[in-house]
């Protein structure tokens, strides 16, 4: 029988997203990959198993999507995880006691967390600076340095970081460079062709699109990394039940359509706001008044559907977020649905007050999660919460 399914078919991301991963199955010819909802696997005779032994270690629906995972950010393999936070706790467990990493001071509440209260705890140490500027990012490197950490655009203050320049920093000085790159998707940004060793995804957010799966990824492209990461997936054990990874590979099949629609409701939601003259300032990178604008033209190819807003009065921010009707005010982002939230107070609680304050996180600061809903219906909601 000819085995012409058990290759991945790729192409543009479109084709990508809806094919690779994909494996031939040898039982029913299913064109979907089945839940493999099992724990082991029989067997033929003692030592011989017919290719899969215990499910932590391998899968076959998680296999479909890390290869998945792996064809979208153009890297050699993918790891999936049972969150973006466990992803992270692998990717720090590369390092030991004594290392240092340098770190963009505006991450993920919950990744900050991680490194300062749980691995600085273990002997690791972390260095937070404003990786707008590379030229932080080179005064910050000790001898000790082992790896560059940043998200780009940042969540909520959308700063950017110019991940070739980083990119060439790290492979001069032999440093390990990590993109978490839940905010842009591998639809619109691609950081292990711009430098990237390994790249991060919470794919609670996007890549999943309906909220409905905690999950979590690495995908790299250096085969040493490959075979650590992937030991230390088993060794630590945090991986995704079968049906959690074919919820997520179910939802990255339209994650191209759902980017598209996200990148034009946001660009036409931003300008509407820059037209109001009750806001102090909006944040948002496809503006031309977003001061990394250039930077994001050139290693984005659409700026991604994440707004934040100042309103410069705490007491408006919180009447805000509680007066929309189909905003619905909740952590997260990246579902199909719009969200509205208040960072200082909601993802950001855990960041100290004075590191909140100093990249311009104030308690006024709000932010969108642009959904692919009706546009005039999202602005018209924004319209009555803003005016309330
Ligand atoms: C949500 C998020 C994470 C953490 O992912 P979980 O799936 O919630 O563990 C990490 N980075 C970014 C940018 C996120 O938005």
């Amino acid at each position: 029988m000819t085995q012409r399914n058990d290759d991945d078919v790729t192409g543009r991301i479109a084709t990508t997203a809806v094919h690779a991963g994909k494996h031939h199955d040898p039982y029913a010819g299913a064109v979907m990959p089945p839940i493999y909802q099992t724990s082991t696997y029989v067997q033929a005779t003692l030592g011989a198993p017919l290719g899969y032994e215990y499910a932590r270690t391998q899968n076959p629906t998680r296999e479909a999507l890390e290869r998945n995972l792996a064809a979208l950010e153009n890297g050699t393999d993918g790891f999936a995880f049972a969150s973006g936070l466990a992803a992270l706790d692998a990717v720090l467990k590369l390092l030991r006691a004594g290392d240092h990493v340098v770190v963009g001071s505006n991450i993920y509440g919950g990744s900050h967390r991680l490194m300062q209260r749980v691995f600085a705890e273990f002997g690791v140490e972390f260095t937070f600076v404003d990786m707008r500027d590379t030229a932080n990012v080179d005064a910050a490197l000790r001898p000790a340095t082992r790896m560059v950490y940043c998200e780009t655009p940042t969540n909520p203050m959308m700063f950017l970081t110019d991940l070739q320049a980083i990119g060439d920093i790290a492979q001069t000085r032999g440093l390990i460079f990590v993109v978490d790159n839940t905010f842009a998707t591998p639809v619109l940004q691609r950081p292990l062709e711009q430098g990237a060793d390994i790249v991060l995804h919470s794919t609670t957010k996007y890549l999943n699109g309906h909220s409905d799966v905690i999950g979590g990824a690495l995908v790299v492209r250096r085969d040493d990394l490959a075979e650590r990461i992937g030991f230390l997936q088993n060794a630590s054990g945090a991986v995704p039940g079968p049906f959690d990874c074919w919820l997520v590979l179910r939802g990255i099949k339209t994650l191209p359509l759902r980017m598209r629609a996200h990148c034009e409701n946001a660009m036409r939601i931003a300008d509407w706001l820059t037209t109001r003259h009750d806001l102090e300032r909006v944040y948002f990178p496809g503006l031309a008044t977003h001061p990394q604008h250039a930077l994001a033209k050139r290693q984005m190819s659409a700026f991604g559907g994440m707004i934040s807003l100042d309103l410069g009065d705490a007491a408006r921010a919180r009447r805000v977020v509680e007066s929309t009707r189909i905003f619905a005010l909740a952590e997260s982002l990246g579902g199909v649905e719009s969200l509205i939230g208040h960072p200082a107070s909601m993802t950001h609680a855990s960041v100290p007050a004075p590191m909140r304050e100093e990249m311009g996180l104030t308690d006024s600061l709000i932010r969108l999660s642009v959904g692919i809903e009706d546009v005039d219906d999202l602005i018209a909601d924004l319209d009555h919460a803003l005016s309330a």
